[in-house]
């Protein structure tokens, strides 16, 4: 990318300094960067202290496998004790672990001594099916407690969870089912999903037909409707699980024993299976969880609004919180049902201190309007975050006016499924905030941003995002692809021993980290090379713009030129949005916003954009769409539908 990237957000660039009383009972202070750069090895050790370990590790990081890191070696846990049990056995058995909302209203409260009793009846259930510690096991369920029981006991057990998204079609099931060779899926009869319960086992069946290595299927009794049976297959969750002992005794595995394999996003292509493992994973994201959101177990109530399909759901409702003794907040459904104001509702209603999302639901909170989280009292709320996309300037204003009194601390979580834990973000209480840059990588890791070379880029200027050193969440290898993983993160910078990120970045004048999109998404237009962050944080910042989404389509004149679909705020009409002279007010003020040169060739006002299960923009479909193209793999699309209606639009545009 180098120097040509378009200096301009640094222009509406305003700075926060810490608020002073949050710094005074900050859980992490500036100091701790010195910390960390004085001993590296040192401070992970003291980080890993905050786990329960039944063997010490005997050396902290084995690099000499290089890209296949071992972190505290010969360290032996069990992840699972360290999220339940032994929080039970500090006398904090009564505390709510989870305050679980269900979408039709239903709920439940389960203390840490209840979920130690419902995880060792499901570790038992799943040892009963004759399964051993490194076999793999599926889970497809809605975000219920059994979903987070499942992983737990398996965490227990040593056996390796597969989570794909509830949304995900039967071929989607199978493919992950199939790559893992997984042995016992875990499924409910149906979900909630608006209101509505559709079928779920009927989907998985559909995806299983003719799978032979499945042995088993698990079923949770979720909404009642039907499910097709295979007997001597399938087994109900109550008869299976509920009759169990509630005793079961921990098994401590090897820091490196596998944990997980989660299939990526898919936003920029075929889903890679990552590899997680136990030791360095759990240290990393219990440290994260600490720092980042100042969490104090027994005072905060924490709600991270992922889904557990999603590494977010994974590290940050699952492992992180519960090894630091989160009481938490689950909500089963979409933000809409059966109202606008459902996530603000159940903030006032539980007290929620800690509210954690992504930018795709904070624009989609713009276009509702914020008459609808006035009508709530969000006082209990004090630190916000953000994780998923590049969070628009504009969006991050708006998220700290509407939902955090115009004061509280925003983290901007940069990280993905293959670093398994935070890297690039703010620490609340230390750093000056800027709305739209994550600002640097967290004490005890590290990033830059370098050009073609692999050479650090100066200030001012963008470039790669690479990570430079191993960290302890670090992923593992991609399951059964070696040579995959080498080729997409090692091979780019292989002389310099860099992780390629796949995103770019540039640093503002302070030396802050700025994130611009994927490498993969970036413009060239007449030569230039433009972010679709850029363009889309320009668009996003007129008051009739609520989304955006920009790709370069190509152009016999200018390589590349720049189309833009866009939706219109609450409040504002798709006729008035889309005459001619709106258009020509939103092609202008990008001009004004970063350049002539970045003014969209064409913009589309449409309805919804298409978006993967966690949220994401899916360019490349777009750029299908503009480009006049088949459109391509859709199965990890949230909703497939929106690509009819957004190709109808483009070919009836101009
Ligand atoms: P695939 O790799 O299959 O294309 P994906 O990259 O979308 O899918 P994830 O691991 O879920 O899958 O997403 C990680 C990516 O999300 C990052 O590489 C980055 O592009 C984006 N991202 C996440 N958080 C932030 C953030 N705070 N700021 C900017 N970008 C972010
Ligand atoms: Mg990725």
């Amino acid at each position: 990318m180098g120097d040509e990237v378009l200096a301009n957000l640094m222009q509406q660039s305003q700075v926060f300094p810490p608020d002073e009383a949050f710094a005074a009972q900050a859980n992490a202070t500036a100091d701790l960067y010195a910390e960390a750069e004085a001993d590296r090895e040192a401070f992970w050790e003291k980080q890993a202290e905050r786990l329960h370990w039944e063997t010490r590790w005997s050396q902290v990081l084995d690099w000499s496998g290089a890209p296949f890191a071992k972190w505290f070696v010969g360290g032996r846990l069990n992840v699972a004790y360290n999220c339940v049990d032994r929080h039970v056995a500090d006398g904090h058995g009564d505390q709510v672990a989870i305050h679980w909302v269900g979408e039709p209203g239903d709920t439940r409260d389960i203390t840490y001594a209840q979920l130690k009793d419902e995880v060792c009846k499901a570790a038992n259930a799943l040892s009963s099916l004759g399964l051993r510690a490194g076999d793999r096991v599926a889970i497809q369920l809605p975000m219920i407690p059994e979903a987070i029981v499942s992983m737990l006991a398996c965490a227990r057990l040593g056996l390796v969870h597969s989570v794909v998204f509830g949304g995900f079609s039967p071929a989607a099931l199978r493919s992950r089912v199939e790559d893992a060779d997984a042995k016992v899926v875990i499924t409910a009869d149906g979900q909630y999903r608006r209101g509505k319960a559709v079928p779920m086992k009927e989907k998985v069946d559909e995806g299983l037909a003719g799978v032979d290595t499945v042995r088993n299927v698990i079923v949770v009794r979720r909404t009642g409707i039907d499910a097709p049976w295979t007997e001597g297959r399938d087994l109900w969750w109550h008869d299976l699980v509920d009759s169990q002992s509630t005793e079961h005794t921990p098994e401590a595995f090897d820091s490196e024993h596998p944990l997980f394999v989660l299939y990526t996003s898919g936003t920029t292509g075929k889903p890679k299976g990552i590899l997680h493992t136990s030791g360095g994973y759990l240290t990393q994201v219990a440290y994260t969880h600490h720092v980042v959101f100042d969490h104090k177990p027994g005072q905060d109530v924490y709600w991270c609004t992922a889904d557990i399909g999603w590494v977010t759901g994974h590290s940050y409702i699952v492992y992180g919180p519960l090894a630091n003794r989160a009481t938490q907040v689950v909500y089963e459904g979409t933000p809409n049902t059966p109202h606008e104001g459902r996530h603000w509702e159940i903030v006032q209603q539980y007290g929620v201190t800690i509210y954690y999302t992504a930018p795709t639901l904070i624009r989609t909170f713009m276009k509702w309007g914020e008459q609808i989280p006035a009508g709530y009292d969000l006082s209990s709320l004090r630190l916000l975050g953000s994780v998923g996309e590049p969070i628009n300037p504009e969006a991050w204003l708006w998220y700290r006016k509407h939902i955090g009194n115009g004061s509280l601390p925003i983290v901007d979580t940069w990280w993905q499924t293959e670093t398994g834990a935070i890297m690039i973000c703010p620490l609340p209480g230390a750093s000056a905030l800027k709305p739209g840059s994550a600002l640097r990588a967290l004490p005890g890791l590290s990033a830059k941003v370098v050009n073609e070379k692999g050479e650090e880029v100066p200030r001012g200027s963008g470039g790669y995002l690479v990570l430079d050193q191993p960290w302890p969440a670090m992923l593992r290898g991609i399951w059964g692809d070696e040579e995959r993983y080498r080729d997409t993160y090692w091979a780019r910078f292989a002389d310099l021993g860099f992780y390629f990120a796949g995103d770019g970045a540039k640093y503002d004048d302070d030396g802050d980290i700025w994130l611009l999109g994927r490498v993969d998404d970036v413009m060239n237009v007449s030569g230039h090379r433009i972010s679709t962050t850029e363009v889309e944080s320009a668009l996003v910042s007129h008051p009739t713009v609520a989304e955006a989404a920009v790709v370069g389509a190509s152009d016999p004149t200018t390589g590349q030129g720049i189309v833009a679909f866009v939706i219109p705020r609450g409040g504002v009409a798709q006729d008035e949005a889309s005459g001619e002279e709106a258009i020509k007010a939103l092609r202008d003020h990008v001009a004004k916003e970063i350049g002539p040169i970045a003014k969209p060739r064409q913009i589309m006002v449409v309805p919804e954009l298409p978006k993967t299960r966690s949220g994401k923009i899916m360019r490349r479909l777009l750029r299908d769409v503009a480009e006049n193209r088949e459109i391509g793999d859709v199965t990890t699309l949230a909703d497939s539908s929106v690509m009819d209606l957004i190709a109808k639009g483009l070919r009836g545009g101009k």
